[in-house]
């Protein structure tokens, strides 16, 4: 039945997927192993090797291989429709955008990133201006040349989080905010842990050690895959067999290390997972979304990782692996410290429950300014005034407030609802696999991992794109996406440990 319409169409998929894993292992050289001196050199090879993809793509061949394959439909799997379903969606979304187009926002995108990190640190929102406008007018160009119902936002939203649209997502995000803000409020009325104890020493390699041991205990094949260090977290690699990820030591703070290599390793896993010869080398054999593989690196941090059962079983051990600095915290103390709640002003420093405010607000704000509702002028005022609103908390200067991410500098619009639809997916995947695997806090008391893990993969990571990201959780958890889930557990959570009523 392999027709050979499908052979045609495999071979210039296989070549797209291999290039794409050698943009994977080039990404994380630069950041983790490159001399600095290697950086000109690298951003000319990494242009050309998206140059390259990005021509095979649009090539007019490609898009007569995709018709071919797709006209020969007894040739075709689950498997081989969902790589053609990638591939023309991929393909459409190429072709629809000019050339001239392409370039101007490469080149705006180039410069806002390089603008940006002049700006941050001086603090200078003036300087930045005059490049987000330009960023924002050429995004609104790209969405209209690709096309949307009236929301220029669902179709940059469809780069990250296929098939969602703003109808869906606005009501369930401001669901879960309205569940949020109150819950936030009670906390910020109760006694705040003490965690002074963290500033203490925690020796850098033996941080390194534990994480490594958590990593390994959890699932991560360290044939297949490897840790080392980054400036910023993040997970890379060629493919399933070799899966790069990298933690940092965050200095005066234990913990940033070790979440950040149980986030990572939530990723890492799931890479390792979408494996299997029919979906191997293939566009199905992907993850479906960004919020999809952001809920398993939020699963195995916060749900596991944060979670009393897991430091039943591991508090001892780190107890000893940094005697001086533990000494005399008990896993209490350790299990609040863990779990502290404070309304920040940083969203990656942020903790579990107020990380989605920082959120909703950028969520609201580029919605906004994509519409053509909000200037870019006025977007410094208008961040400050939406964290006094959701967080109580004083913007001092625009360092640490509008200028604080990257997304935008790189035209990343669309982006950070991914962050808490990973979110909103763990509680129920959470919820799902406590249904059918059993008591799972017993298992991670015991420090057995495995059954979670192969519910995982049996549900998400081994269907790869098979379905798109929430077809695919609707069949683990047999429900659509909602946000009931993640605020009753957290309602529970915060609840216990901060005693409210
Ligand atoms: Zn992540």
């Amino acid at each position: 039945m392999a027709g050979a319409a499908w052979d045609a169409f495999e071979r210039r998929m296989r070549e797209l997927v291999d290039l794409g894993g050698i943009a994977g292992v080039i990404g994380w050289d630069q950041q983790v192993m490159m001399p600095p001196k290697g950086a000109e050199l690298r951003a000319h090879q990494s242009t050309a090797l998206a140059s390259l993809l990005h021509e095979r793509v649009v090539d007019p061949a490609f898009g007569e291989a995709i018709e071919q394959a797709e006209a020969e439909p007894d040739s075709l799997d689950d498997a081989r429709r969902a790589s053609l379903r990638e591939a023309r969606r991929d393909r459409d979304r190429a072709v629809r955008v000019p050339a001239d187009l392409v370039r101007e926002l490469a080149m705006a995108e180039a410069e806002g990133f390089e603008i940006w990190q002049k700006a941050r640190p001086a603090k200078d929102f003036a300087m930045f201006r005059p490049v987000l406008e330009r960023l924002v007018a050429l995004k609104q160009q790209e969405a209209d040349a690709i096309g949307h119902e009236g929301e220029r936002y669902d179709a940059l939203l469809d780069a990250y989080e296929p098939g969602m649209r703003l109808v869906r997502l606005e009501p369930l995000l401001h669901e879960l905010r309205d569940g949020l803000v109150p819950l936030v409020a009670e906390i910020a009325d109760r006694p705040r842990p003490d965690v002074s104890f963290l500033a203490r020493d925690f020796p850098a390699h033996m941080q390194i050690e534990f994480s490594e041991r958590v990593m390994r205990d959890l699932g991560f094949d360290l044939e297949a895959g490897r840790q080392d260090e980054s400036a910023h977290p993040f997970t890379s690699g060629a493919g399933p067999y070799d899966v790069r990820l990298t933690t940092r030591i965050v200095p005066g703070d234990p913990r940033g290390s070790l979440m950040g290599t149980i986030h990572e390793t939530g990723h890492g896993l799931y890479e390792q997972g979408i494996v299997g010869k029919k979906i191997e080398r293939s566009f199905a054999g992907m993850a479906p979304s960004l919020g999809l593989h952001e809920s398993q690196s939020r699963l195995w941090e916060n749900q596991v990782g944060r979670s009393r059962a897991f430091w039943e079983h591991y508090y001892p051990a780190y107890r000893e692996a940094f005697p001086d600095a533990l000494v005399d915290i008990e896993l209490e103390r350790w299990l609040r410290a863990i779990n502290i709640v404070e309304p920040s002003l940083i969203r990656v420093e942020a903790d579990e429950l107020t990380y989605n405010l920082h959120i909703l607000i950028r969520f609201e704000l580029e919605v906004a300014l994509l519409r053509g509702n909000l200037a870019v002028a006025d977007l410094p005022a208008a961040w400050n005034d939406a964290y006094r609103a959701a967080l109580g908390v004083e913007v001092p200067h625009d360092g640490d407030g509008v200028l604080q991410d990257v997304h935008w500098s790189g035209g990343a619009f669309g982006y950070f609802p991914t962050y808490t639809l990973g979110n909103l997916y763990s509680a129920q995947l959470m919820e799902a696999a406590r249904r059918d695997v059993g008591d799972l806090d017993e298992q991670f008391r015991r420090g057995d991992f495995a059954p979670l893990l192969g519910w995982m993969r049996k549900h998400i990571h081994s269907q790869g794109s098979l379905q798109p990201a929430e077809e695919t959780a609707r069949a683990a958890t047999g429900k659509p996406l909602e946000p009931a889930n993640l605020l009753a557990y957290l309602r529970a959570k915060y609840g216990e440990l901060y005693d409210l009523a």
